[in-house]
C-alpha cells in the first residue's frame, strides 16, 4: 500500500517487541520473568468494579458526550483541587480513553506543522511519535545521570526557538523514576512564561513517589494558562485495562480536544466512566498501600543492581529503575537492544532496552514484579553479567 508519508514516519512500539517474545518463551514452556512490564501487578479495587457492575445493571450502557460525562469531569475538578491546589471548571476538563488518548488530542489540536515540540530524554517512547503523527517535530533535550536525569533551566531556555510550541515535562518520569523538586520546576516555569512555551506535564505517576513531593508545574504563577495537566486512573488504580485518561487545561484547547473526540473516538467507555468516579470519590486506601509495596520493591533492587555495579541515580518515583549498562557492552554484545535480547534468551528476563526511551547505553527495570520475582531476576542478571565479563 502506499501508506501516508505522516504514518511512515513512525515506528512500531520498541515495548511490544520484547513482549511479545517474552510471551512466546513462556508459551513454550519457560519460565519467564517479566521486568518489562509498564503496569502495577495489582488487580482493580474492588469498590470500582463493583460500580462498574452496578453502572451496566442501571443502563449506563449508551453513548455519552464525547468528552466525559459531567459527575466525572466534577470528580475530577475536585480531585485537582484538592491534591495539586488547582482550579478548574468541567469546561476545562475532557475525559479521554487513557492518558496516551489524551496526549494525542492535546498534541494535534496544539501542533501546525514543523513546530517544535521539547522533550527531556529518555523519554516515555510515545511522545516523539505523537509529535510527528500530529506533524511537529521532536527536539531532545539529552539529560544524564549528573542531574538526576532532569533538564535544567538552562538547557531548556537554549533549546527554545521561534518554532518551539510545547515543552513536554513528565514528572515522576518513565523510564528514569526522576521527580523534579519544587525549587527546580520552578525555575523551568520561569522560562516556560518568559518565552511563552506551553507545557504538556504528563502526571500519570503522581501517586508513586517514595519520600518526594509531586508538584504540578501547573501551580506555579502565570502556568495555568500555559500548561495542560495529563493524568489519568490507569496507574494510580491499577487500571490500565479501563482506559480513562484525562486533561485539564485552557477552556478552548479543551473544546477543541472535545471536537476531535466528537468525530474520532466518541466517549470513553461509558461504563469505565462510572469506574472512574468510583476511583476518584472512594476509598483511597489502596494506593497507600500499593505505593508502599513498589518502595519496598525499589529498595530491594537497587540494592542488588548495587552489588552487581549497575549504578543509576536514585529513582524517587514511577515504578522503574535505569541503570546504565554500557560497561557491559562488548564485541558480541554492543547496544542496549541485543543485551536484552541476549537476557531474555539466555536467562529469560525480560527487560526493555534503553535505545526505546532514547538512551541506548541503559536499561529499564520495571519492579511492578512481586518480590519472588524480582529476587529471581536479579539472581539471573547478576549471572548474566557474570558470563559477560569474560569477554570484557
Ligand atoms: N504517560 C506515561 C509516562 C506512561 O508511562 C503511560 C503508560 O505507560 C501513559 C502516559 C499512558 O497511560 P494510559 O494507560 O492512561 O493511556
Amino acid at each position: 500500500m502506499r501508506l501516508s508519508k505522516r504514518v511512515s514516519l513512525i515506528s512500531p512500539s520498541p515495548t511490544l517487541g520484547i513482549s511479545a517474545r517474552a510471551r512466546e518463551l513462556r508459551a513454550a514452556g519457560r519460565d519467564v520473568i517479566d521486568l518489562g512490564v509498564g503496569e502495577p501487578d495489582f488487580d482493580t479495587p474492588e469498590n470500582i468494579k463493583e460500580k462498574a457492575k452496578v453502572a451496566i445493571a442501571r443502563g449506563f450502557t449508551k453513548y455519552t458526550p464525547a468528552s466525559g460525562i459531567r459527575e466525572l469531569k466534577q470528580a475530577i475538578c475536585e480531585k485537582l483541587k484538592r491534591e495539586n491546589d488547582l482550579s478548574y471548571s468541567v469546561e476545562e476538563v475532557a475525559v479521554s480513553c487513557g492518558a496516551k488518548h489524551s496526549i494525542f488530542n492535546v498534541l494535534f489540536a496544539l501542533l501546525e506543522e514543523n513546530d517544535e515540540v521539547l522533550i527531556p530524554s529518555p523519554y516515555w517512547v510515545s511522545y516523539p511519535e505523537m509529535v510527528k503523527l500530529s506533524g511537529g517535530v521532536p527536539v531532545i533535550l539529552p539529560t544524564e545521570e549528573r542531574t538526576g536525569f532532569r533538564v535544567t533551566p538552562e538547557q531548556l531556555e537554549e533549546a527554545i526557538t521561534p518554532r518551539t510550541k510545547v515543552f513536554i515535562l513528565n514528572s515522576p518520569c518513565n523510564p528514569t523514576g526522576a521527580v523534579y523538586p519544587k525549587s527546580e520546576l520552578e525555575k523551568l516555569a520561569e522560562v516556560l512564561v518568559r518565552k511563552g512555551v506551553y507545557c504538556l506535564s504528563d502526571e500519570v505517576y503522581e501517586k508513586f513517589v517514595y519520600g518526594v513531593e509531586h508538584v504540578s508545574i501547573a501551580s506555579f504563577p502565570g502556568m495555568k494558562e500555559l500548561t495542560v495537566v495529563v493524568n489519568g486512573v490507569s496507574k494510580t488504580y491499577a487500571m490500565t485495562g479501563w482506559r480513562i485518561g484525562y486533561a485539564a487545561g485552557p477552556k478552548d484547547l479543551i473544546a477543541a480536544v472535545s471536537r476531535i473526540q466528537d468525530h474520532t473516538t466518541s466517549n470513553p467507555t461509558s461504563i469505565s466512566q462510572h469506574a472512574a468516579l468510583e476511583a476518584l470519590t472512594g476509598p483511597q486506601t489502596s494506593i497507600h498501600q500499593m505505593v508502599e509495596e513498589f518502595r519496598r520493591r525499589r529498595d530491594l533492587v537497587l540494592k542488588r543492581l548495587e552489588e552487581m555495579g549497575l549504578r543509576c541515580p536514585r529513582p524517587d518515583g514511577a515504578f522503574y529503575i535505569f541503570p546504565r549498562i554500557s560497561q557491559f557492552f562488548t564485541s558480541e554484545v554492543g547496544n542496549s537492544t541485543t543485551f536484552c535480547q541476549l537476557l531474555l534468551e539466555r536467562e529469560s528476563v525480560a527487560t526493555v532496552p534503553g535505545a526505546a526511551f532514547g538512551s541506548d547505553d541503559h536499561l529499564r527495570i520495571s519492579y511492578a514484579a512481586s518480590v519472588e520475582s524480582l529476587e529471581k531476576g536479579m539472581e539471573r542478571l547478576r549471572r548474566f553479567l557474570g558470563d559477560l565479563k569474560p569477554n570484557y
